[in-house]
């Protein structure tokens, strides 16, 4: 078990510095979360009736049209994981089925360049609450100390 632990720990700090480097969050012009941090830029953002909107962008965060590229997701909700499909609609991709009910889990988000290409994952703690300080939903809160386990129920 020793082993397990070791790479568990080793996955942790991984993911630690990866959150670190990450300092200033690019704030999604829709309102959603930025998973990339080089572009073109990939947006993740959960419309009103909980289906996901991918978004991709350049530098300057200008949408980009579609070039073939391949998003699927899954929901680590607490009920059980849920793969969602997506479909284009209106230049960028959009989920067919909604999240799962509730919220403070994980969407791991797959995006291929290509149907050919290799794919990159993207991990987005999905909360449903708006942010106090930036108002903006919670999994795309953009303020300075996300990341690092803020609290905001905190008042300073
Ligand atoms: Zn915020």
């Amino acid at each position: 078990m020793k082993t397990t632990q070791k790479i568990a720990f080793m996955l942790f700090a991984l993911v630690a510095s990866a959150t670190a480097l990450l300092a200033k969050p690019i704030p999604g012009p829709k309102g959603g979360r930025i998973l990339t941090t080089d572009s073109p830029h990939v947006e993740f953002f959960v419309e009103k009736d909980r289906t996901v909107t991918v978004s991709f962008y350049d530098k300057a965060l200008k949408p980009i049209a579609l070039s073939g590229q391949v998003v699927t997701a899954t929901a680590e909700a607490k009920s059980g994981k849920v793969n969602l499909a997506f479909t284009e609609k209106n230049g960028a991709l959009v989920s067919k089925a909604a999240l799962p009910e509730g919220d403070d889990y994980t969407v791991v988000v797959q995006v291929r360049d290509n149907a050919s290409a290799k794919p990159k994952n993207y991990r987005v703690l999905f909360h449903d609450e708006v942010c106090g300080e930036c108002k903006r939903a919670e999994y795309a809160c953009v303020c300075d100390d996300a990341g690092k386990g803020h609290d905001h129920e905190k008042k300073k």
